[in-house]
């Protein structure tokens, strides 16, 4: 009887353990607006969405600019907590508070930051087509940082790095379709293509995950750090405001519609969910639960 029981509860665990995931890689596209959705021509995004759960209605942090949204999202918490309010933020003013606990001279502490404290084996790694990103991060936390300076060279980074082990946590930043949105204008013909483009390399990153056996134990996370309006952003207008954000891969649910309200800073929060990490009581964010078909801390 208690074989019959081990073989049972074996049999039953499995599928659970087999859904736990062990890498992830965050995708983040700049300017990509929710408003994009449907119209752009994004079948890999798509797929990645019938995939798993999703929304084009999660909110990015006011302003609708970069720096303060890509710096939340990492730091699960909004700027007036990070004190990373616009593009032009002083570091000297970010590193001057204590941020849980933590000394002074640090940046209020990241998805990178407590991976690198509470698993410091891990293999982390950043590629950013924004040269500025690597304000916001601090490469003690980081196994590999590199600028990549084009829409291309990082999906190429991003093959190579994948190839040569998948990192526990991959962050690739796209540049190109906010380059589009400040030169041609949103929501044109142009702003579509740089989208359809960014798609593609979605698609080539995808694939070198496939290739590498690790897709399965892939979270991927796909989000933006704010959309756009005419030439610019920074307003409160859902365009601006709106952003797509998309996760997929083992634990998660599959083809649903996320109805309750995301913010950019609840990304972090459901990083920490997915690799077993403490939040720090300093974080606002909270872990997007209703995307995961288990409780992935059991
Ligand atoms: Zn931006």
């Amino acid at each position: 009887m208690k074989k019959l029981l081990f073989v049972l509860l074996t049999f039953c665990a499995l599928p659970l353990l087999a859904q736990k995931p062990k890498y992830v890689l965050l995708i983040g596209i700049d300017g990509l607006g929710g408003y994009a959705f449907p119209k752009a021509e994004t079948p890999n995004i798509d797929e990645l969405a019938k995939n798993g759960a999703s929304t084009y209605t999660a909110k990015c942090v006011m302003p609708s600019s970069s720096s303060q949204n890509w710096a939340s999202m990492i730091m699960g918490a909004p700027p007036k907590y990070t004190n990373i309010p616009r593009n032009g933020f002083s570091i000297k003013k970010a590193t001057g508070t204590a941020y849980c606990g933590r000394p002074k001279g640090r940046l209020f502490p990241s998805i990178y930051t407590i991976l690198r404290e509470q698993k410091p084996t891990s293999k982390i790694v950043v590629l950013h087509h924004w040269g500025d990103y690597d304000r916001l991060v601090e490469d003690k936390d980081l196994t590999i940082r590199k600028h990549t300076k084009t829409e291309d060279s990082t999906a190429i980074a991003a093959v190579d790095v994948i190839k040569n082990g998948m990192p526990d946590l991959l962050f690739l930043h796209f540049d190109h379709v906010d380059h589009a949105g400040h030169s041609i204008g949103h929501n044109t013909d142009g702003y579509y293509k740089a989208v359809a483009k960014a798609d593609s390399l979605v698609g080539v990153v995808i694939a070198a995950l496939k290739t590498a056996g690790v897709y399965d134990d892939t979270v991927i996370i796909l989000t933006a750090d704010h959309g756009g309006k005419g030439k610019g952003h920074g307003g409160p207008s859902l365009v601006e405001r709106n952003i797509p954000w998309i996760i997929s891969g083992p634990g998660v649910n599959k083809n649903v519609s996320l109805i309750n309200e995301i913010n950019t800073y609840d990304t972090a929060a459901t990083i920490a969910y997915v690799m077993g990490l403490t939040q720090p009581e300093c974080w606002k964010g909270k872990p997007v639960t209703g995307a995961f078909k288990l409780n992935m801390k059991n």
